[in-house]
């Protein structure tokens, strides 16, 4: 085992995984932390759901992972969180990081949310959307965690013990020799934690590279694009070829939405077109209709000559009326709890392979069928890649969240299981 990482939420945590695999490492990621050995990997990420918990929470939580990391064996350790960096003045970036750095015994580390490709930037110590401050995108209105300052020097200085200073671009711009004289002044000066400007993908292979003596790093999924380069570069990464290959899974295919996002609406229509779908009622949900029993009647009919689709996914005027009606939590749930049984039911009808649209869903879905640790494969869309479950009966799964995928997203992915088929 190579590369420990912790991620604060789930999807993240297999963006981070998705981004490990295309580097050349086999990577698993766990769901929570485990009880169990590691898996053969070069590198495990483990899920949590740490990011807008309580900070003593998230940190005895990302404490508890570290030492099953540890335990493991791995040689370098990442804490990832959002590219956005989706905090509050009481964490829980900092609290978390800095813990790690207490137990890991480590005076220096870095914290650099850049994702270029994304249009995440971060220029002179401040993260920029697209052509936006932080602080002017819609990430000022987060519901729990608004970010207000763009200035990261500033934001992650009122969360951390440690003192935060700034590796600029222009220390970036001339390669990993020159960013590693500026880790080494920073911790001269007393700087625990370095913001590290990113306004590309050099810059991320750069930062990367200089990363590869820091026990400990801190980052979007971007900056983990130049680990992997590293351990090969010792010549530690003898799978690489095969990072991305999984065990075939054969079997009954199925999809399951209950995202709302723009992005889903469109692929849910897409799909539509030409295949079946069951959509959920979540009003009669509250009624207390056993619409999970009626969905997979319906599909019991279909699915052994095509994939079927059942989706809760509406238009927002749609979802409004719903909120308006039962709550926007209450109707969540009823539609999560719904979509979860349907899935089990599925899976006892001999579906092997599912899609699953939504990070709340996702979440929901792969809980009910008892999946504890994923193997990840290969990359269906940016930042969605195939996954089999490990341990117990493998399953397929690919688990978009919301915004993510192309508008032929469920039957590209379903595709991609069979090759050469039409
Ligand atoms: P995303 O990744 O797009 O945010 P999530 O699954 O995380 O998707 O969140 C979508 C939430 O909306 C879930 O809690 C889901 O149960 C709920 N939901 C789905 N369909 C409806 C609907 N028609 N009305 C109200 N809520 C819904």
């Amino acid at each position: 085992m190579l590369l420990g990482a912790i991620g604060d939420d789930f999807t993240g945590s297999t963006d981070l995984a998705n981004m490990l695999v295309r580097g050349g490492m086999r990577t698993v990621q766990v769901i929570g932390v485990p009880g169990g050995p590691a898996p053969e990997a070069d590198a495990v990420v483990v899920a949590l759901k740490s990011r807008t918990i309580a900070a003593e929470q998230a940190v005895a939580q990302s404490l508890a992972a570290l030492e099953w990391l540890r335990s493991a064996g791995c040689r370098q350790f990442f804490f990832k969180y959002c590219s956005t960096f989706d905090s509050t003045d009481r964490g829980n970036i900092g609290p978390v990081a800095d813990a790690l750095m207490d137990v890991l015994g480590v005076p220096f580390t870095i914290a650099c949310p850049a994702f270029p490709e994304n249009g995440r930037t971060v220029y002179r110590g401040h993260l920029f959307v697209g052509d936006l401050l932080l602080s002017e995108s819609g990430m000022k209105d987060h519901p729990l965690t608004p970010m207000g300052d763009a200035n990261l020097v500033r934001v992650l200085q009122r969360q951390s013990r440690n003192k935060v200073g700034l590796v600029r671009e222009d220390a970036v711009r001339h390669g990993p020799g020159a960013v590693e004289e500026r880790f080494a002044v920073l911790e001269r000066e007393g700087v625990g934690i370095a913001i590290v400007d990113a306004v590309s993908d050099a810059d991320l292979h750069a930062i990367g590279h200089a990363c590869a003596g820091l026990p400990l790093v801190t980052g979007g999924s971007g900056v983990a694009v130049g680990l992997p380069e590293n351990f090969r570069r010792e010549g530690l990464l003898r799978h690489a070829e095969h990072a991305a290959e999984l065990p075939r899974v054969d079997g009954l295919s199925a999809v399951l939405s209950g995202s709302c996002s723009t992005a889903t609406n469109g692929q849910v229509a897409e799909w539509l077109r030409t295949r079946p779908g069951f959509k959920l009622d979540p009003l009669r949900l509250a009624k207390g209709d056993d619409l999970a029993g009626e969905a997979l009647a319906w599909a019991r009919e279909l699915i052994a000559a095509n994939a079927v689709l059942i989706y809760a996914t509406s238009q927002p005027e749609e979802v409004a009326r719903v909120q308006a009606s039962l709550g926007a939590e209450p109707a969540g749930h009823l539609v999560e709890a719904c979509l979860a049984r349907v899935a089990g039911g599925l899976v006892e009808s001999g579906v092997r392979r599912l899609v699953v649209a939504g990070g709340e869903t996702s979440g929901a879905v792969v809980s009910a069928l008892g999946v504890k640790a994923l193997r990840i494969g290969p990359q269906i869309d940016p930042g969605v890649p195939w996954t089999v479950s490990v341990g117990g009966a493998p399953l397929a799964l690919a688990l978009k969240s919301g915004n993510f995928g192309g508008q032929d997203f469920f039957a590209k992915a379903l595709a991609m299981l069979d090759p050469g088929q039409p």
